[in-house]
Formats: structure tokens, sequence, C-alpha cells
């Protein structure tokens, strides 16, 4: 009888862990092999001013960043746009799978952190907004949600109303490339009265063009943020 018991506890505790990326039975609790492998950090070959990536290069400054420096101090990402990480991105965009935010809730306190960003100087952490007809619509703002991963670490104080949408517009994902590049002027304010005099953290979820950090990092600049670093999990 207690054989069978057993049998049917291992049995429960195997439908208890599974990997919240592709759902395999684990024997521990997180993500299975294949998945952490597949998710594994981006160390080399990108730049590190803006992202761009290269292949089998070590971080090499580009030209444009050379020319024209980004209105931050600091860019720090997980991976690639591409593979298990864009699957996970997009399936926790659409469907907010709990299990699935907390691993890119990891990656992304892991790229913060491998960065040594983590200085435990003050900081305040800002998740790029969206505009209020967007919340409703999709209910949460991922960035939000994503920059709870930072929640604890010395010095890092959230401030998701550091930063405000002031007009609607068109979803970057929706134009070509060079409409991208404009879409977005002027379309955030910060709150000087929260970032002025301070440092911030910008948490978003993809970097495509840059463009929505850039137009969010001078607006936090224009309000008086004293340095922008940014974080995102995935550059594509
Ligand atoms: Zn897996
Ligand atoms: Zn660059």
């Amino acid at each position: 009888m207690s054989a069978v018991v057993a049998f049917f506890r291992r049995i429960a505790q195997g439908l208890g862990r599974r990997c919240p990326v592709c759902g395999r039975v684990v024997p521990e609790k997180g993500l299975c092999q294949g998945c952490a492998r597949e998710l594994a950090p981006r160390l080399s070959g990108f730049c590190p001013g803006c992202g761009t990536l290269y292949e089998n290069e070590p971080p090499t400054v580009c030209f444009a960043c050379r020319d024209d420096p980004r209105p931050w101090s600091r860019l720090s990402f997980h991976g690639r746009y591409d593979g298990a990480l864009r699957d996970l991105i997009l399936h926790y965009k659409f469907s907010g799978a709990l299990g699935q935010g907390r691993v890119l809730q990891g990656l992304l306190r892991e790229a913060y952190l491998r960065e040594g960003a983590a200085s435990g100087e003050e900081k305040l952490v800002v998740p790029v907004p969206l505009h209020p007809r967007r919340l409703r619509f999709r209910g949460y703002n991922q960035s939000l949600e994503l920059s709870r991963a930072l929640a604890g670490l010395p010095g890092l104080i959230p401030c998701p109303a550091g930063l405000r949408r002031t007009r609607h517009t068109t979803p970057q994902a929706n134009l070509g490339q060079k409409e991208r590049l404009t879409n977005l002027k002027d379309a955030f304010a910060a709150d000087p009265g929260r970032v002025a005099g301070k440092p911030v953290v910008l948490v978003d979820d993809v970097m495509t063009t840059g463009s929505t950090l850039e137009w969010a990092a001078k607006a936090l600049k224009r309000g008086g943020a004293t340095r922008v670093e940014c974080l995102v999990l995935a550059r594509s």
C-alpha cells in the first residue's frame, strides 16, 4: 500500500515540477537543461554603447556611438531577441503567465548584476510607461512587471511615476525603421519632482531601434536626472 502511495506522490511531484518555458518535467525546480542552454546570456559580440549585435566579435563601440554618444551612460541586456528568449517574451506579453514572468525577471536581474551596475549607489528604477489607453487594453505594463526584478537590490528605489506618456502613439512594431525613429518624439515626460538630481535605471523588455529608450532617456534628463542607465531583456 505504501509503495502505491509513494508511486502517486512521485507522479504528483513530477507534475508539480515543470520547466516554466517548455513545460517539460524537470528533476528540480527551474529551467530544463535545453532551455537553460538556449537562454544563456550574451557576453560578447555587441556594441557596449547601443547593443548592436555583431557576429563573433568582442565588445567594440560602433561608429554610430562614437560619432553621437547615446543619452544613456550604460546599456545592459540579457541576450538576443531570438529563439527561446523571444518565445518567452512574446508569450509572457500576451498571457501574463506568472511562472514565465519570474524567469524573465530572473534574467533581467542577472543582466543588471553581471554588468557590475549594482554598486549600492541610490538609483531610481523607472520602467518605460505605456499610454493609459494601451494599459487599459492590455491590463498591465510588461516593463513595470519586469522592473520588479530589481526590488530589494541595495540602493534601488522603484519609481514608476518618474516617467509618463504625454500622447498616444502608433505601436513601434507597426512602423518601418525610419518612422520608428521619430514616432516617439516628445511622447514622454519626466516628473522633475521625482527624478531631478538622481541617477535612473530605465527598464524595458525589448530594444529594437533604440528610439523608445532614446526618447525616454532624453525626457528623464530634461527632467533633471543626472544619469540614465538602460536595462532591457533582449536586443533585436
Ligand atoms: Zn524547458
Ligand atoms: Zn553602438
